[in-house]
C-alpha cells in the first residue's frame, strides 16, 4: 500500500493549495469520500514510480481551549491514518499561538512529522524560516504552494523510506 500524507495546520495556510497541486498529476486520481470523513478529502499522486495517497483536513482553529479541542476532529483523525504528517505554517503571518498548540501535539505524536513553511515566494528563505524553529519539529522546510516552489523536492525527500 502506498504511504499516506497527512497535511494538518491552521486555516488559511496553504493546505488545500498543496493537496491540489500534489494530486494534479496525470495519474492522480482524486476521490471523496462526503459521507464517510465529512470534512477529510483523500487524493492520490504519483511522483516518479511512487504512489502516494494524501489527505486534507480543514484546519485546526486554535482559538479553543486545551489541546484535545485545539485539534480539529478530523486533523486527529488524519494524523492517526497518516505515515508521515505535513504540518503547514505560513511564512507571511509568522509564528501563531496555534501553530504552537498544534507542534506539543505533533512532538509527542509518533508519526514522522515535517515542518512546512508555505507562502516563501516574494521572501528570503533563510529569515523566513528564523522563527519556526523554535516549535522543535525539525528543519522548516520552506515551499510556496501556489506556484510550486520547493513541493517537489520536498515531497521526494518525504517519500524517500517508503
Ligand atoms: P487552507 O485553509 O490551509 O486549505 O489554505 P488554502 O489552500 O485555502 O489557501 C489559503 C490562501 O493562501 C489562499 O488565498 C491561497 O491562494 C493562499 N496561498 C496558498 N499557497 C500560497 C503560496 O504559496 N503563496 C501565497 N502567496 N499564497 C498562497
Ligand atoms: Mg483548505
Amino acid at each position: 500500500t502506498s504511504p499516506v500524507i497527512a497535511l494538518v495546520g491552521r486555516p488559511n495556510v496553504g493546505k488545500s493549495t498543496l493537496f491540489n497541486r500534489l494530486t494534479r498529476s496525470r495519474d492522480a486520481l482524486v476521490a471523496d469520500f462526503p459521507g464517510l470523513t465529512r470534512d477529510r478529502k483523500y487524493g492520490n499522486g504519483m511522483l516518479g514510480d511512487k504512489a502516494y495517497t494524501v489527505i486534507d483536513t480543514g484546519g485546526i482553529s486554535g482559538d479553543e481551549e486545551g489541546i484535545d479541542a485545539a485539534m480539529a476532529e478530523q486533523s486527529l483523525v488524519a494524523i492517526d491514518e497518516a505515515d508521515i504528517v505535513l504540518f503547514m505554517v505560513d511564512a507571511r503571518a509568522g509564528l501563531n499561538v496555534a501553530d504552537e498548540a498544534i507542534a506539543n501535539h505533533l512532538r509527542v505524536n509518533q508519526k514522522k512529522t515535517w515542518l512546512v513553511v508555505n507562502k516563501v515566494d516574494g521572501l528570503e528563505e533563510h529569515s523566513a524560516m528564523a522563527d519556526f524553529w523554535q516549535l522543535g519539529l525539525g528543519d522548516p522546510q520552506p515551499v510556496a504552494a501556489a506556484h510550486g516552489r520547493n513541493v517537489t523536492a520536498l515531497i521526494e525527500e518525504v517519500l524517500e523510506p517508503f
